[in-house]
């Protein structure tokens, strides 16, 4: 008992460090995917600040040199500067009335409509938006909004000069930023995908991604302030290794895991077994001695009383030899039966094979069990085939089957007060019957009572003694003869067991 417990202490421990070490395992390889994906999102954001830092500063480079460059003395001068600025759409100088200087306009706009419709909105939309001023500062500000749906960038200074203020506005061109600066700067030949949209998320450079992959969004800050500029990992070979590199993980953890608890449920199993056998094998010599010592005495009394010649008559000293005679038969039986279950513990085959005749083996074998039957008040119907041939068989081994049989019906099945034993022939095999109508055995227990040292648990509690091998020595002799033993049996209604052999050898 104790050595059990300290096995299962032993069970519980090694899987305990199984689980432990699945755990870490788990958790390990979980904590550095997590932290690669992270240093990959902490890349992606480097990327992209450098990016829109990149982007910004050209434009902000080319404001600059058109804020330093105006000069309100020298205002014809602002035409080629808007020229020179790829970038710039527009440049306005405006005195601190807010009114456009006369000749202080140039646009890259070729048509008149447009460059009026343009003027117009500045004039009556985008000028209050600037709110310049006094207060307007001296360098650079700017706004990024929508007028009638179309996005528009302004950058302006406050200037002085000769006591009064003036304003210089700027207007980038905005297609010129998406459609030549953006994809100067955002190459798609990177294992990146860069994306710029506005602020409802709409697209307006690059290419049109859905939302899988790894995704980092930075805000463009000093020019184009309402978009952002969004990365994506591409989907690479990296990630599809990753991937398999995680299932390959969980699966070697789970796979060793799954052998551990497979080994340890097979060596308690093992263990279970082992001790169960063990108990049967002690219960077994118990019984075994007892069979032994109940005939033994028996015959020593009634030798004893013979010997002394203490019979009333000769009658008696006939019945006390009979005694003898039969207890002695019983005692043999018992004998053959350890001596035979040895054999085939150690494997050897304790079978020969000769031809020869079922029925005589079962009659011969019901004959010697006549005393008993006739002692256990049971009445014998013996019904065997006139038809029968010869086969293969081992006449001793057999009769001790049917021995085994019938010993049992008239241990376990006395009450019933009849016994049916029957052989008759098929096509190919030859059945022999013994049926009783007894207590019956548990549907449950119909195979087990087959195995080795087992006993019906309603048997164990009664005073009939046992020792647990007659039907596993009938199984194997059924076996080595090529046949098989089964029981057909409902409880309360009797047992019958059926053992064939083949006609045609055991071969
Ligand atoms: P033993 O008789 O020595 O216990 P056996 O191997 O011959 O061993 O039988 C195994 C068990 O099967 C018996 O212990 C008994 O419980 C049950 N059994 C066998 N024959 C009968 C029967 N005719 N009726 C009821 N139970 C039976």
């Amino acid at each position: 008992m104790r050595r059990l417990s300290l096995l299962y202490i032993l069970v519980g421990t090694v899987l305990s460090a199984a689980v432990g070490l699945a755990i870490y395992s788990y958790t390990v390889s979980n904590k550095l995917s997590n932290r690669e994906r992270l240093v990959i999102l902490d890349t992606m954001r480097e990327l992209a600040a450098e990016k829109i830092v990149g982007i910004e500063s050209e434009i902000l480079k080319a404001d600059q040199a058109v804020f330093d460059a105006v000069d309100i003395d020298n205002i014809l001068e602002i035409d080629s500067l808007a020229r020179h600025q790829r970038s710039v759409k527009s440049i306005l100088v405006l005195d601190d009335k807010q009114k456009i200087l006369p000749s202080g306009f140039v646009t890259r706009r070729e048509k008149k409509a447009e460059i009026k419709r343009f003027q117009k909105l500045f004039e009556t939309r985008v000028l209050k938006d600037l709110k310049l001023g006094p207060r307007t500062p001296t360098e650079r500000s700017n706004l990024h909004k929508n007028y009638d749906g179309k996005p528009h960038l302004f950058s302006w200074v406050r200037k002085r000069a000769k006591g009064s203020d003036y304003f210089v506005v700027i207007e980038t061109d905005l297609p010129f930023l998406v459609g030549t600066m953006f994809s100067q700067f955002l190459s798609s030949q990177s294992p990146r995908f860069y994306q710029v949209v506005n602020e409802e998320g709409d697209h307006v450079y690059g290419p049109l991604l859905g939302k899988s992959g790894r995704t980092v969004s930075l805000g463009f800050t000093e020019t184009v302030s309402n978009w952002w500029l969004r990365v994506v990992q591409k989907h690479s070979g990296a990630s599809a290794s990753k991937a398999k590199r995680q299932v390959v993980d969980f699966s070697l953890i789970g796979t060793a895991l799954g052998i551990i608890v497979i080994g340890l449920a097979t060596l308690l199993i093992a263990v279970r077994r082992e001790r169960r056998a063990n108990e049967l094998k002690s219960e077994f010599i118990s019984n075994v001695s007892h069979e032994l010592k109940t005939p033994l005495s028996i015959i020593s009394m009634f030798g004893e009383m013979l010997a002394s010649r203490r019979t009333k008559s000769s009658e008696q000293a006939t019945e006390y030899a009979e005694i003898i005679w039969k207890e002695s038969v019983r005692l043999s039986r018992l004998i053959d039966n350890v001596l035979d279950f040895a054999k085939l513990e150690r494997g050897v085959d304790a079978v020969q094979f000769a031809r020869g005749d079922f029925g005589a083996v079962v009659e011969r074998a019901v004959e010697l069990s006549w005393h008993r039957l006739t002692r256990a008040k049971m009445e014998v119907e013996v019904d065997i085939a006139d038809d029968l041939s010869e086969v293969e068989l081992d006449a001793n081994a057999l009769t001790l089957c049917v021995l085994n049989l019938i010993d049992n019906a008239i241990k376990y099945a006395a009450d019933g007060g009849r016994l049916r034993v029957g052989l008759r022939q098929t096509d190919s095999r030859q059945v022999l019957s013994v049926t009783d109508w007894g207590p019956g055995i548990a549907v449950e227990e119909q195979t087990s009572i087959f195995d080795r040292f087992y006993r019906a648990k309603a048997m164990r509690l009664q005073p009939v003694r046992g020792s647990g091998i007659g039907l596993a020595l009938v199984q194997h002799i059924a076996r080595a003869h090529g046949g098989a033993i089964s029981v057909d049996s409902e409880p309360g209604q009797g047992a019958t067991f059926r053992l064939w052999i083949p006609t045609k050898g055991h071969g």
